[in-house]
């Protein structure tokens, strides 16, 4: 097996901390395979941030080395980002390649000095949080490839946590590429309440596009701090064929709507916050 080979040359040994720096996929998977208690680190900027980090003694499985995950493919169809880009780098594509919802979430999400480190594959896999891209990608119906060694499988974004916000990925496996669907959304918005690199927010996510004048496809989320996105298909359904802009009527008449469905599944949330939200993106429509 390769990786046994360039396990002695590729690892650095501290007292009981073993760091692996595998050079390729395969590696990566097959190290992981054998040592599954090892911890991933993409550009250990979360970890860092961790008292479970500075204590820990276990194997460490470095993934910063791989190119295959480091990719940026674009078709006619979709735009591929491999899990380990930099989120600077992921700023930088051009701007009608990426959607801007995906920029504004990376943009209020991590703070600019983190961003050359930080990679989209380490903001959706932390394991008990749920950050500001993964709103942005479940919006958007993004797809994520979750590898092991003898098993590949494509999973909306959204599944790469449970409705308690942890993470989905089993022992062994590794968050290799995300793909997102080409679209045309002319109205792209993320708002973060309080603001920016702030971890318990209210975020509100919102896609729309219009037609002569008349809404023809709508996506709206709603995250409180410690719940998954709430979103409501028949409501946005409703909103199909509108004019815009929106009277001040129908403005008022969707937010209670909203905040009355988000009220009912989470009676302590913030819903005065929700409905300005709410409120400040139908006015951009
Ligand atoms: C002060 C500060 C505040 C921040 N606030 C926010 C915020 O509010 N919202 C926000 O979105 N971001 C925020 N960030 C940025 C956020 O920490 C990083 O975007 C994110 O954690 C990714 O970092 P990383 O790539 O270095 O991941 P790492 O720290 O290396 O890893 C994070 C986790 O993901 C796992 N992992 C990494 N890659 C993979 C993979 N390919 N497959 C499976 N598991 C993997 C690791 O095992 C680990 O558990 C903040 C950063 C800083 C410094």
């Amino acid at each position: 097996m390769r990786y046994r080979k360039r396990e002695k040359k590729d690892m650095i040994k501290q007292d009981n901390l073993q760091i692996y720096y595998p050079g390729d996929l395969q590696d990566a998977l097959l190290l992981y395979n054998k040592r599954p208690e090892a911890i991933l680190t993409a550009g250990s900027v979360e970890l860092s941030r961790t008292e479970t980090w500075q204590h820990y003694q276990g194997p460490v499985i470095v993934l910063g080395n791989i190119r295959e995950i480091k990719r940026i493919i674009k078709t006619e169809r979709y735009l591929e980002i491999g899990a380990g880009k930099a989120l600077s780098a992921i700023l930088s594509i051009p701007s009608p390649n990426i959607p801007l919802l995906l920029k504004k979430s990376i943009l209020l999400g991590c703070p600019a000095p983190a961003r050359t480190q930080a990679t989209i594959g380490g903001n959706l896999c932390i394991p008990d949080k749920t950050y500001d891209i993964h709103g942005a990608l479940t919006l958007l119906n993004a797809t994520a490839e979750i590898r092991k060694t003898n098993h590949t499988r494509w999973i909306p974004v959204s599944d790469i946590r449970n409705t308690t916000g942890f993470t989905t990925l089993e022992e062994g496996e590794i968050l290799t590429r995300i793909r997102i669907p080409i679209s045309n959304w002319e109205i792209q918005e993320y708002i973060k309440f309080p603001g920016a690199f702030t971890t318990a927010s209210i975020n509100l996510y919102g896609l729309a596009h219009k037609e002569d004048n008349l809404i023809s496809a709508i996506r709206i989320s709603i995250k409180t701090p410690y719940n998954p996105p709430y979103r409501y298909p028949e409501t946005e359904k409703s909103m199909i064929g509108k004019s815009s802009p929106l009277t001040k009527h129908e403005i008022t008449q969707i937010t209670k709507e909203i905040a009355e469905k988000v009220s009912e599944e989470e009676p302590e949330a913030d819903i005065r916050t929700i409905t300005k939200l709410i409120s400040h993106f139908l006015q951009k429509i």
